[in-house]
């Protein structure tokens, strides 16, 4: 059987139904057997927009220039993605601004945040080739402290969310137990919230039925930015798939192969994430005293900051691969593919222009 199965139905057993961010988290990272840390399959389980196309994470690069020189072109500041995957997003940023702007990198101190010791391995093996010696941290709050630019592409969305169901007698939470086969299963809390203030304002009133997620260790993030960006002059930027207010509904979703299954299914073999809350984010943010700008539609995003002109260079430079490229923008804009789904905010130190693209 299933090593982390094993595992979560012994402690069902033993201390009752788990939170699905229990779950959640022991799925993507469980020391020996969560998805990032054994198997992560990015690439082949998921593909996300800078595996897509170099486009992406030049037109992020680009982005960053810009923002530098809006922060007053601090020398130093750190260059931070959160949860950098491969590291293609970094290398293809780096390579971009630096071909536009040599002092940005010169200035820039590249810090990776990264949960998965063997991902860690991959974004150093690409990124040594370029000349880049980052440095790694566990935790935003062990990072850099001074003026930074802060990518993050797909990092939020696996963050571990809670459930709660609104019934008849108030708000339960969606836990995970196990059924009379032993397989796990979704049950309500026999108790229901004593607090709802836990619940999303947009869904204070739903009727029976609706489902509302939260994200607890959003908060904590967002006060260390805060902490921050209040500081020194900052911006983070988001990019991440969910709707731009809040919604009901069950958006956990599990990924293996390219396919969707149930997120009960395969425990620590397959990709777990769910919708962010761009509203909540917001108010966190704005709870802090922070800039916020967005959240706007990836597609829109792009355009603004002139995916069309880097198309148009990259096919003149590779006529072999103009088609190729022309669909990989397609992928990455067009509305029926990634163009709405995804989100992008900025979340800047309060008193900066407005960012590029918004
Ligand atoms: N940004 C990349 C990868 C997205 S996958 C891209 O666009 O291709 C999610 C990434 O976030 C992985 O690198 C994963 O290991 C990392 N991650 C997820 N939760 C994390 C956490 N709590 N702390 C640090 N890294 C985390």
């Amino acid at each position: 059987m299933n090593a982390l199965l094993r595992k979560l139905r012994a402690v069902i057993l033993a201390d009752g139904p788990i939170s699905v961010a229990h779950y959640m988290a022991a799925c993507l990272f469980d020391p020996r057997d969560g998805y990032y840390v054994a198997n992560p399959g990015l690439g082949a389980d998921f593909t996300t927009a800078p595996e897509i196309s170099q486009m992406f994470g030049e037109l992020l690069g680009l982005w960053a220039v810009q923002s530098w020189l809006e922060l007053g072109s601090p020398d130093p500041f750190a260059l931070i993605e959160l949860g950098p995957g491969r590291g293609v997003l970094f290398a293809d940023a780096w390579r971009a601004a630096r071909s536009v702007a040599p002092e940005f990198t010169q200035a820039a101190f590249p810090v990776l945040i990264e949960a998965s010791p063997r991902l860690a391995a991959a974004q150093g093996a690409r990124l040594a080739p370029l000349g880049i010696k980052p440095r790694w941290a566990a935790r935003l709050d062990d990072a850099w402290r001074g003026p930074m630019i802060l990518l993050a592409n797909e990092f939020l969305d696996c963050l571990p969310i809670r459930q709660f169901v609104r019934t008849k007698e108030g708000w339960r939470e969606r836990l995970i137990g196990l059924n009379e086969e032993e397989a796990l299963c979704y049950c309500l809390d026999q108790h229901t919230l004593r607090d709802d203030a836990l619940i999303p304002p947009a869904l204070f009133d739903a009727g029976p039925g609706a489902i509302a997620e939260i994200r607890p260790s959003l908060e904590a993030l967002i006060d260390q930015l805060a902490a921050r960006l209040r500081a020194h002059p900052g911006r983070a930027l988001w990019i991440d798939y969910g709707p731009p207010s809040t919604q009901s509904g069950d958006s956990l979703q599990a990924v293996q192969a390219g396919k969707k299954l149930s997120p009960l299914a395969e425990p620590g073999l397959s990709d777990l994430s769910a919708h962010v809350d761009f509203a909540a984010l917001r108010r966190l943010a704005r709870a802090c005293g922070l800039s916020v700008a967005g959240p706007v539609p990836q597609g829109a995003w792009l355009e603004q900051l002139g995916i069309a002109a880097r198309l148009e260079g990259l096919a003149a430079a590779h006529p072999g691969k103009a088609e190729a490229l022309t669909q990989e923008r397609s992928r990455l804009v067009d509305p029926s593919q990634m163009g709405t789904l995804f989100q992008v905010m900025c979340i800047s130190s309060p008193g900066l222009c407005p960012p590029a693209g918004f």
